[in-house]
């Protein structure tokens, strides 16, 4: 064996340096845009959007594709999915304005945040979208205030283990609730339309789609025993993609819900949607950012670079572990990345491996491209990285 695949360091930083190369020798129209004059920069890829976006309807042909605006709004990123004929799941006036403003009929929007302010029903019901998430008996009542023959579909809750940015303690609820609540939504004069779970954001555990599919047969059983006729079925977000490790293939996460459907709602006439948001752009952004500083301090090597979890890198805080790359050979050390700003909550990662960079030398983050800019603040007077789109 060689004595390389013993160092956790090497193992670490190879993974990173082979993700970089891989993805550039695939996108060489990026080359020119790895040295900008001026960083932070988030560089996405149309093309690799446009062929991720493919490949998800190619393994998935019987869903509808709403992507989740939230992961990531640029204009460019909107307008190539809606160009490819996606839909949308919005949750604020603003999203759906940017969607609109697209072109985009409101027949292919709908927003599955089960708890909405009721100006933004009344504005998206205004707009001509007719469907909505709901997980409680008083998002119902506001929804028959303004928007009075939507339709509904009810969100139930499912385990979110093994996804490294979990939801489920938010929102969703139990089965027998759920169909209250439909039948509920239909006594009121709402149309009980269907059903969504959520499995977690980067979501590595077939299970959760086997719980969330389980549950939403159950939901559907029981709300037919009680004459209501539901069309749809939601599985939410959760695709995942390559961070420090390989993620869970979407043709694997397609054959295997094409399974658990035929098992589990064999002969129900259903509309099938699906609300990727990081599985669509995750993986088709890169950070390229510069050193600002080095310092060592006690064992500790320290870089800093030109943004932070507060301009971008958010969820570094909460799990997610980014693949770093410096275009550098040497000797490999341990890291700790430490964000642009005062704050000692800024700190991007921990455990590193790199080699040595010099300040002013470019740092690329990979898979940056879901869940970064749109987290972003001014925080301590550091903007938000720009974002290209090439
Ligand atoms: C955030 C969100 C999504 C997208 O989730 P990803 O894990 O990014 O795919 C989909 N649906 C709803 C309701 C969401 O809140």
């Amino acid at each position: 064996m060689q004595k390389e695949l013993l160092d956790p360091l090497w193992v670490q930083y190879d993974y990173a340096k082979r993700y970089f190369k891989e993805f550039i020798s695939e996108r060489e129209r990026l080359l020119p845009y790895l040295k900008p004059e001026r960083t932070p920069l988030l560089l996405i890829d149309l093309q690799g959007l446009r062929r991720r976006y493919l490949e998800v309807k190619y393994h998935m042909p019987q869903f509808k594709v709403y992507y989740a605006v939230k992961a990531n709004d640029h204009i460019e990123i909107l307008k190539t999915l809606a160009d490819l004929g996606s839909g949308f799941e919005v949750a604020s006036a603003e999203e759906l304005k940017k969607v609109l403003s697209l072109g985009v009929k409101p027949e292919r929007v709908i927003s599955s945040n089960p708890v909405k302010p009721i100006e933004f029903i009344d504005f998206a019901y205004r707009a001509g979208v007719s469907r909505f998430a709901v997980d409680s008996f008083t998002e119902i009542d506001k929804i028959v205030k303004v928007a009075s023959r939507a339709r509904v579909y009810a969100r139930i809750v499912v385990p979110n283990e093994g996804s490294d940015w979990p939801l489920s303690k938010k929102f969703g609820v139990d089965v027998d609730t759920a169909v209250d609540i439909l039948e509920y939504a239909q006594n009121r004069g709402l149309v009980p339309y269907g059903i969504t779970f959520h499995v977690g954001s980067q979501c590595n555990n077939f299970r959760n789609w086997l719980i969330g599919i389980k549950r939403a047969a159950e939901v559907w059983q029981k709300a037919r025993a009680r004459g209501l006729r539901l069309q749809m079925l939601n599985l939410g977000g959760g695709i995942p993609v390559k961070y420090t490790y390989e993620a869970l293939r979407v043709e694997d996460i397609a054959y295997y819900v094409r399974g658990l459907l035929q098992k589990f709602m064999p002969s129900l006439p259903y509309e099938l949607q699906i609300e990727p948001g990081r599985g669509i752009v995750g993986d088709q952004g890169i950070m390229v950012c510069r050193v600002i500083g080095k310092a060592k301090r006690g064992e500790e090597n320290w870089l800093y670079i030109d943004t932070g979890v507060f301009n971008g890198l958010a969820e570094a805080i909460g799990g997610i572990r980014y693949p770093f790359f410096v275009d550098k050979e040497g000797e490999l050390k341990e890291w700790t990345i430490g964000g642009i700003s005062c704050d000692s909550m800024d700190v991007i990662a921990r455990r590193v491996a790199l080699p040595e960079p010099e300040v002013e030398d470019y740092l690329y983050i990979l898979s940056a491209g879901a869940y970064t800019t749109v987290y972003g603040a001014n925080f301590n007077g550091f903007p938000v990285p720009e974002t290209l789109c090439v």
